[in-house]
């Protein structure tokens, strides 16, 4: 069966580099559903999980902007600003940033850029917990290999 040829990647590391079933995506159009032999398309990426699935394993992982390129070859490659796995999250910086940008919004006079950009950051840390509280039932890190196991 074909299968898609991904890359995660940001400007620290690459993050996920295998071989999947299927590719789910937070994008500007709305959460897309990639399968192999998908049309060649580029778009924005939204704050959101992205979850990758391999057989029975399924990568669950907080995506913040970027862009997702769809290639032909079945290649699909995620530039994105930052990512994490979920059991990589630290919930506590999280906390904290969403509270910062809430007194930011609340008690300061901005632009309408600074605003935007307060906005984004609270949207990508409510994002990362919402990711984080969904797999919390799990064990920290998977045992074998990265990726969540279906129970
Ligand atoms: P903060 O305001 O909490 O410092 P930030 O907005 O500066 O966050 P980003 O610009 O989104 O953070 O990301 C910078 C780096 O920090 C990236 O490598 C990202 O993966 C990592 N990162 C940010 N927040 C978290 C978090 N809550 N848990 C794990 N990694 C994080």
């Amino acid at each position: 069966m074909n299968k898609i040829h991904f890359q995660l990647v940001t400007p620290e590391r690459t993050v996920l580099e295998e071989e999947l079933d299927s590719l789910s995506c937070p994008t500007e159009l709305g959460q897309i559903t990639i399968l192999p032999s998908h049309v060649p398309l580029v778009a924005t990426i939204t704050p959101g999980e992205l979850i990758a699935r391999a057989g029975e394993k399924e990568h669950s992982i907080a995506v913040s902007g970027g862009f997702v390129e769809i290639r032909p070859n079945n290649q699909v490659i995620v530039l994105a600003d930052a990512a994490e796995h979920y059991y990589e999250i630290d919930t506590k910086r999280a906390e904290e940033a969403v509270k910062r940008a809430q007194v930011a919004m609340k008690e300061k006079a901005m632009s309408a850029e600074e605003y935007a950009r307060v906005a984004a950051s609270l949207q990508q840390s409510l994002s990362r917990l919402n990711i984080a509280r969904k797999h919390s039932h799990r064990r920290t890190a998977p045992l074998s290999g990265e990726g969540v196991f279906k129970e």
